[in-house]
């Protein structure tokens, strides 16, 4: 789960129905959410557009056999990744499962797929349930949101979450993030032969006891997942642990040196490694006390510091 950053840019924007929200911010005399009318973020103009098998998704080829599988009409603008080896490709996630990422991925690659997770929640696992061979962290976490939910995944469709329009014969009553079956249980430092491509799991547990993220040591690639994007970085649900989160943003950071590019989950699919150690030390800074929270909502606070936006629960 995730984000939104303030963007001043306000470029083209698709209708869609409103409604007061708890999820979003909104601009009341408008239609159209505050959140979609910034849409397209500016950085998109840089990247690669590829043509997408189903019109819910926006495809970019992000770096060499790697392609950014977005989800624009939606407002955590999730981000799942397709990296291609030589004989197999991972899936490093399968978004909200409200289009078909199966359809996708099929018109860009016939090699045989392996799903992992950024972590476990809905809007990483929504399509999981399509595939059959999926690496999963090996927590109690993981399996309990392996049996999936309705809850969360309702909870994605408010009004003024979507940004244009649901895909045709999407049956909203009946969405739910699906269950899915695990084959392999994955461990900190268990890698992934793609072929040409391997890859390794890095565990960063603090957004949730399962988060991970994927090194390609050899092209300098790290796909952060939740631990790392633009916009405000999502740090107060239950199952967050604040002083894990720190440890695995100093872990990552100590790799930047060593990085070309960063792979986040969620808003804008490339970022610079430098950002790594800035925001190791921003959120020392908001642990050490010396960010004050800006309040707003739901008992939950802001912490801006450096460019970094933190979602906390308000203290006490
Ligand atoms: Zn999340």
């Amino acid at each position: 789960m995730s984000r939104k950053i303030s963007l001043s840019c306000i470029a083209a924007a698709v209708v869609a129905i409103a409604a007061p929200s708890l999820r979003a911010q909104s601009n009341n005399s408008s239609l159209t959410p505050d959140w979609c009318r910034q849409l397209p973020r500016p950085q998109y103009k840089q990247l690669e557009r590829v043509p997408s098998a189903d019109p819910w998704f926006e495809v970019y080829r992000v770096a060499p056999g790697v392609f950014a599988i977005y989800e624009p009409h939606q407002f955590e603008e999730v981000i799942s990744f397709l990296i291609l080896g030589e004989k197999r490709a991972a899936l490093f996630d399968s978004g909200l499962g409200i289009g078909d990422i199966k359809r996708v991925v099929a018109s860009l690659t016939s090699l045989p797929i392996v799903v992992l997770n950024s972590h476990t929640h809905n809007d990483h696992v929504g399509d999981n349930w399509e595939f059959s061979e999926i690496y999963g962290m090996d927590t109690g976490f993981t399996r309990a949101n392996a049996m999936g939910s309705s809850a969360d995944a309702q909870a994605e469709l408010t009004p003024i979450s979507i940004c244009g329009r649901l895909p045709a014969g999407f049956d909203a009553k009946s969405y739910s993030t699906r269950p899915f079956h695990v084959n392999r249980w994955l461990h900190d430092g268990d890698t992934l032969d793609l072929g040409g491509r391997v890859l390794q799991v890095i565990s960063t547990p603090g957004h949730t006891p399962d988060a991970i993220c994927l090194l390609d040591r050899k092209n300098g690639l790290l796909f952060t997942g939740d631990t790392f994007y633009a916009g405000p970085i999502w740090l107060y649900r239950p199952e967050t642990d604040l002083d894990a989160y720190v440890h695995s943003v100093e872990r990552i950071a100590a790799m930047a040196p060593q990085l070309r590019l960063l792979l986040p989950s969620h808003n804008v699919p490339v970022d610079d490694p430098s950002q790594l150690p800035k925001l190791l030390a921003a959120i020392k800074k908001v642990r050490a006390g010396r960010v004050h929270p800006i309040s707003v909502r739901e008992g939950k606070v802001h912490y801006r510091v450096d460019g970094f936006v933190f979602l906390m629960t308000a203290p006490k």
